[in-house]
């Protein structure tokens, strides 16, 4: 008889880590709280508007495709792909950069704003594509249970790198403030302000100008569906609607779960929900963690969002458009250093339905608007409205239009809803940040150190937050699983 692992959540990194077990011959059961599955990646629609909840972004098609060849499948067999052209555009205050979908469109774009900065640009993504080969191959796909394993030439040719924050080096060679913003903003999905995120993270430069930005047609919720299908394919099963309560433990040993006041036996246990909320499912001595350990962490930031169907077709915009139409680096310490509503909020704002139709009804616009803020915020009614008419009020200035009279419908979701639908510690909404001293190694493991056969997987553990992290991590956990069985 096969083993029985029970997996808590459904997220990305659950979900992979379920098809890669099942590939191995466990039996494998995924419990997820929610109604669906896909967790931070759920899917809302409403009066025929689709929208995707929490990511956005397909970059690193590389790391899907990936993924699906493990299982001698191909992305294409799940969910079709566009490169977006462009693939994103940024609002300043005074001028508006345009990210094409090729180095030859960000060159002449980047020359447009400073004479001379497309050939640093060049010399630029070529370190960066380098330093993402050596990511990918040497770094990203390690279990992260030794500092020995990032010691390979590579890294060790590039150990400044480590040493060095990526803003210095970003501004060390560009002058305009608008190309800094533009080549500072990829690392933000890391987590962390650019000053302190490592040099080597240029990498994410590569996966923006040199890989591009991808969209599913029907949405980011196609991966999980895809993911889902094959999981199911696999032998998985899901029981959603399933919370579970407590991770039961003999003799030092996970050996299963509770939900829904039933005990069920497994002889492994693996959590993808937020590794903080997972140890509270554990008595306190058998915890890794403290309070105090987390409290000192540097977490991603959480966000206010706001998901609007619009009765009419929006001009001036593309499917990605960033408002860093403010002060970036007051709006970062107001996250980092000072946690606190922003004074004059960043934005970002997706229009899925600007390149995909399936994705609103005729003659209309699906709207995604994004204010990160600091996790652990107070977060009320009246804070989201003000808010709200913040973003508003300057989206409509900086696309020259009115749209306040075509809102159809807008639902909100922020600090309150991160705890109360994913258990989120402080409402974050990507994880644990990347920053030197929490990378790799440096991370909440993988493995329990006090209970044995329980593991873990997801965004606040190796390789850190965002989709493609989060299907390695699925990889990561279940090698390290049947490794050590
Ligand atoms: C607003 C937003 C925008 C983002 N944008 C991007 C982007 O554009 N590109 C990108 O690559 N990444 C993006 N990310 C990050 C990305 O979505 C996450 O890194 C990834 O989805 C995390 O997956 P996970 O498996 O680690 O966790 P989760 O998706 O959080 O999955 C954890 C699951 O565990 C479940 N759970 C929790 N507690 C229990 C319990 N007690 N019992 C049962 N189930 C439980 C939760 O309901 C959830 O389903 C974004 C995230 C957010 C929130």
């Amino acid at each position: 008889m096969s083993k029985s692992i029970a997996i808590i959540g459904s997220g990305f990194s659950s979900l992979s880590a379920a098809c890669y077990l099942a590939k191995q011959g466990y039996q494998v059961t995924i419990y997820e709280k929610n109604d669906t599955v896909g967790g931070r990646a759920r899917q809302l629609i409403k009066n025929g508007f689709t929208f995707d909840i929490g990511p956005s972004w397909y970059w690193m098609p590389d790391i899907f495709e990936r993924f699906f060849a493990d299982f001698g499948k191909k992305t294409s067999d799940y969910y079709e792909l566009e490169k977006l052209s462009p693939a994103y555009k940024i609002f300043f205050e005074d001028d508006v950069i345009t990210i094409g979908d090729s180095m030859d469109k960000i060159c002449s774009e980047f020359e447009r704003v400073e004479k001379g900065s497309s050939k640093l640009l060049r010399s630029f993504i070529s370190k960066a594509r380098r330093n993402y080969e050596i990511a990918i191959n040497e770094i990203v796909y390690r279990p992260g249970l030794s500092p020995f394993e990032l010691v390979t030439k590579d890294t060790v040719l590039r150990v400044g790198q480590f040493f060095k924050n990526i803003s210095g080096e970003v501004r060390r060679q560009f002058k305009n403030p608008k190309l800094i913003a533009t080549l500072e903003f990829p690392v933000l999905f890391l987590g962390a302000k650019p000053s302190n995120t490592p040099a080597f993270y240029s990498f994410m430069n590569y996966a923006d100008f040199g890989l591009g930005t991808w969209h599913p047609r029907g949405g980011m919720y196609k991966i999980i569906d895809g993911m889902r299908q094959l999981a199911e394919e696999l032998g998985v099963k899901i029981e959603t609607n399933h919370p579970v309560e407590g991770i039961l433990v003999s003799d030092g040993q996970a050996s299963g779960i509770e939900t829904k006041g039933e005990k069920i036996q497994a002889d492994m246990v693996l959590s993808g929900a937020d590794y903080h909320h997972t140890e509270t499912l554990l008595e306190k001595p058998m915890r890794q963690y403290s309070e105090s350990f987390w409290s000192k962490k540097t977490f991603a930031p959480s966000s206010l969002l706001f998901y609007i169907g619009f009765d009419k077709k929006l001009k001036n915009i593309e499917h990605h458009n960033l408002f860093f139409d403010t002060d970036f680096e007051l709006h970062a310490r107001e996250i980092y250093d000072t946690p606190s509503w922003p004074s004059r909020p960043l934005f970002y704002a997706n229009f899925p339905s600007v390149t995909d139709l399936s994705m609103a009804p005729e003659e209309s616009e699906t709207g995604f608007f994004l204010i990160p803020i600091a996790p652990g915020l107070e977060d009320t009614p009246e804070l989201r409205s003000q808010y709200f008419e913040i973003i508003m009020k300057r989206f409509q200035e900086r696309t020259g239009q009115s749209v306040e009279n075509n809102i159809i419908f807008k639902e909100s979701f922020c600090v309150n809803d991160f705890v109360e639908q994913y258990n989120s510690y402080k409402g974050n909404a990507y994880g644990m940040a990347n920053t030197l001293s929490q990378t790799a190694f440096l991370r909440p493991g993988l493995r329990s150190k006090k209970v044995k056969n329980l593991y873990f997987t997801g965004q606040l553990t190796v390789p850190g937050p965002g989709v493609p992290p989060s299907l390695i991590s699925g990889k990561l956990v279940s090698e390290l699983m049947s490794k050590t069985q």
